[in-house]
C-alpha cells in the first residue's frame, strides 16, 4: 500500500557533495579479519542480550555509505534504524556539536538551563502538526519519550488505561515493553509488565479482509475499547502512524482520523509515536501530516539530531503544563551537545528539503520493487511512504510469511555489500530506510543488489 494519490509531488534526487566516495567496494569477504577479531573480543565482555544485525564494525560513515574496519564500503539502507537521515557525519552537524562541546557538554537543564534546549523546543512546537498552543519536553531515547507521554496523559486525564495496537513497537523499558506487541525478542521472560495496557486490532491492509475500510477497522477497535475498557477509564491511545518494527504497516486511509476523532469526543489523549516516522522520513515532516492529523502529543527521537541521543514529547500546552514542576525531566534530557546537533540537523533538513528527497526516494524505489514483485512472485506487498519502504516476503501464491527467505536475503545482500534491515511481527519484512542524503546511483545500486539476491534465492535451477 504505497500512497497513490499523492498530496506531495514526486521530485528528483540531486547528488550531494560527500566526504567519502559514494560507492560499494568490497576488499575482503564480509566480515573481514578485523571485524572478526572484534567479534571475539566483544563476546568476552559485551552482554549477549545486545544483538547486532551485522557482524562488521564501523570505522566511518557519510552520506549513503558505511566503511568498516577492514576498508569495505557498504551501502547503508538502514540509517542506524531511521536515525541518520542527514547522514552519519554531516559537516554542519559535526561542527555544531563540536562547537557546543568546546563550551559546555552538560549543566543539566533542571539545574542551569541553556538556550539550545529552548531553541529546540521552539522549533518542535512550530514544526509538529496542529495550530494550538504547544509545549515540549526533551529526553534521551524514544522509549523515554513514550513513557513520559503516557505519564502526562494519565496525570492530565486522571484515568489509568492506555490502548496500544497489534504489531506496535514503543521500546524496551518496562512500560514500553508492555505497549510493544511482539513477545520474542522484546518481551519474552521480562515480565511482569506494567498494568492497564490494552491491545486493540490494527488496520493491516495486506492481511485484513480486502473490503475492510480504514474507518471500519477503526470502528472495530473502538467497539472493543468501549466494551472492554470504557472511554471513561481510558487516558490515551498510542499509535505509530506507520508502524516500524511491526512491519512498516501503513493503516488504511481513514483509520487514524476515525480513531483521533473518537478520542477527541471522549477526552482520550491521542499520542502519535513518530519516533521512527518523524523528521522527513516519510516525505513529510511527520507522518500524521499525510492525513492532516493533529495529535494531542507527539513522541519523537531517532531522526531528530543526526545521530546524537535526543528525544522529545511535544503537544498541547493544556496537557503538558498540567504536570507539577519536577514531574518531568532527567539528568541528561535535552543535553546541550545533542540540542546543538538537533538544531543543525533541522537546518540541514530544511536546506536540502529532505521531505522532498524522501519522496524522490519513494518514486525511484517503488517502481523497482513493484517490478521485482511481479518477477519473483515472493513479494506479497510493497508498501510504505517516502524513504520508509518495505517488501513483505511470502510463499509464492499465498500470503504465508517467509521469514527464512527474509533472513537469507538480508544475509546475502550483506555479503554483497548492502546493509538491509528486516522487521515485522512474522519476521518476513525487508525494510528500506536509506539516509535521505543518499544519491540516486547508490540507491539504485543497493536496490539492484536486493533484486539480484532475490532472483538468485528464488529461481530454482
Ligand atoms: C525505536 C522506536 C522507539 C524506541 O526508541 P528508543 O530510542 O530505541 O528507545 C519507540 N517507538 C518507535 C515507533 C520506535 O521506532
Amino acid at each position: 500500500m504505497v500512497s497513490t494519490e499523492r498530496e506531495f509531488p514526486a521530485s528528483a534526487l540531486p547528488e550531494l557533495d560527500h566526504r567519502l566516495p559514494q560507492r560499494r567496494t568490497l576488499v575482503t569477504d564480509l566480515p573481514g579479519p578485523r571485524s572478526q577479531a572484534l567479534t571475539v573480543r566483544r563476546k568476552a565482555v559485551v552482554a549477549a542480550g545486545v544483538g547486532s544485525s551485522l557482524p562488521i564494525y564501523a570505522a566511518d560513515a557519510d552520506g549513503g555509505v558505511l566503511l568498516d574496519v577492514d576498508g569495505n564500503s557498504l551501502i547503508d539502507l538502514g540509517s542506524g534504524i531511521a536515525v541518520t537521515g542527514v547522514g552519519a557525519s554531516h559537516p554542519k552537524v559535526v561542527a555544531a556539536l563540536a562547537e557546543q562541546a568546546a563550551h559546555f557538554t552538560h549543566t543539566c537543564f533542571m539545574v542551569t538551563p541553556y538556550e539550545g534546549y529552548v531553541r529546540v523546543a521552539e522549533q518542535l512546537c512550530a514544526l509538529t502538526p496542529g495550530e494550538f498552543d504547544k509545549r515540549t519536553v526533551l529526553f534521551n531515547s524514544g522509549a523515554e519519550a513514550v513513557e513520559n507521554a503516557v505519564k502526562v496523559a494519565r496525570l492530565a486525564t486522571g484515568r489509568p488505561a492506555v490502548v496500544a495496537f497489534d504489531h506496535a513497537y514503543h521500546g524496551r523499558t518496562n512500560l514500553t515493553m508492555a505497549l510493544t506487541a511482539k513477545s520474542m525478542p522484546y518481551k519474552a521472560n521480562f515480565g511482569p509488565f506494567a498494568p492497564e495496557i490494552y491491545r486493540m486490532p490494527m488496520s493491516y491492509p495486506y492481511r485484513d479482509a480486502a473490503d475492510l475500510t480504514g474507518e471500519q477497522a477503526a470502528r472495530r477497535a473502538i467497539s472493543q475499547i468501549e466494551t472492554q475498557i470504557g472511554a471513561d477509564s481510558l487516558a490515551a491511545l498510542i499509535i505509530e502512524p506507520i508502524q516500524g518494527e511491526g512491519g512498516f504497516i501503513v493503516p488504511a486511509p481513514g483509520f487514524l482520523p476515525t480513531l483521533l476523532h473518537w478520542a477527541r469526543e471522549h477526552g482520550v489523549v491521542f499520542i502519535a509515536d513518530e519516533v521512527q516516522t518523524g523528521f522527513a522520513r516519510t516525505g513529510a515532516w511527520f507522518a500524521t501530516e499525510h492525513e492532516q492529523l493533529e495529535p494531542d502529543l507527539v513522541t519523537m527521537a531517532k531522526g531528530i539530531a543526526g545521530g546524537m541521543p535526543l528525544a522529545a514529547v511535544t503537544g498541547r500546552a493544556d496537557l503538558l503544563d498540567r504536570v507539577h514542576a519536577g514531574g518531568l525531566g532527567g539528568t541528561y534530557g535535552g543535553n546541550p551537545v545533542a540540542c546543538a546537533a538537533a538544531l543543525a540537523t533541522l537546518e540541514v533538513m530544511r536546506e536540502l528539503d529532505l521531505p522532498a528527497r524522501a519522496r524522490a526516494i519513494e518514486s525511484i524505489a517503488v517502481p523497482l520493487l513493484r517490478d521485482l514483485a511481479a518477477e519473483t512472485g515472493v513479494i506479497g506487498d510493497v508498501r510504505g511512504r517516502g524513504a520508509m519502504l518495505a517488501i513483505e516476503l511470502v510463499r509464492p501464491g499465498t500470503s504465508t510469511p517467509d521469514p527464512l527467505l527474509t533472513k537469507a536475503v538480508a544475509a546475502e545482500a550483506f555479503s554483497r555489500g548492502v546493509l538491509l534491515l528486516t522487521c515485522g511481527t512474522y519476521g518476513n519484512v525487508i525494510r528500506l530506510l536509506p539516509p535521505l542524503v543518499i544519491g540516486a546511483d547508490l540507491l539504485t545500486d543497493g536496490i539492484g543488489v536486493l533484486a539480484a539476491v532475490l532472483r538468485d534465492l528464488t529461481s530454482r535451477p
